[in-house]
């Protein structure tokens, strides 16, 4: 558990090492890189994405993002039903689900708030909520700035460093194995 100043409860840790896992390609790395950072005017404002794949018992594949239509300020986003239904559409017409939602944060601290939990557009056991740090300005790498939730047991758990690094995995966009 981790216990936060902005935070009534404490957030709960997910330590294991051989938990399901969340598969992402570079592309969709690249993508959130591209979308997450919202300027308007001079103002940065955090930001909220959808990355789309394929849902197995052991792992969750992502492969595309989406980024939806959202109120948007420094400290806070808002997603409503319109922006939500669209989403649906999207997904029903690739027949894929969401496996994770992305949103950024101002500063380096990359927990979730107890808004963050409770307005989630999905709650459902396995659903990954990525946090990505300064606003999202400096991309997702190294992966353990970003702090990776997990939904599980009714709530968000926050997986620890060594987690991350054994169950987020990132494919290359290829892997050449012939001799030059
Ligand atoms: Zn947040």
């Amino acid at each position: 558990m981790i216990q936060l100043e902005y935070r009534k409860k404490p957030l709960p840790l997910d330590k294991a090492l051989n938990g399901t896992t969340l598969l992402l390609t570079g592309s969709v790395i690249d993508s959130i890189n591209c979308l997450l950072p919202r300027r308007v005017e001079r103002d940065l404002h955090e930001n909220v994405l959808y990355i789309a794949g394929v849902i197995e018992p052991t792992r969750r594949i992502g492969l595309f993002v989406i980024a939806p239509k959202a109120e948007t300020g420094r400290g806070y986003y808002h997603t409503d039903r319109a922006s939500h239904a669209e989403v649906l559409n999207v997904l029903d017409e690739h027949d894929l689900a969401i496996v994770a939602q992305v949103h950024c944060h101002p500063g380096e601290l990359v927990y979730h708030s107890e808004a963050d939990d409770d307005l989630a557009f999905v709650r459902v056991e396995g659903h990954w909520s990525i946090v990505v740090p300064h606003y999202g300005l400096k991309g997702m790498f190294p992966l353990d700035r970003c702090g990776f939730h997990r939904f599980q047991n009714g709530t968000f758990a926050l997986l620890t460093k060594e987690a991350v690094a054994k169950r987020i995995k990132v494919i290359a966009p290829s892997i050449r194995l012939t001799e030059v």
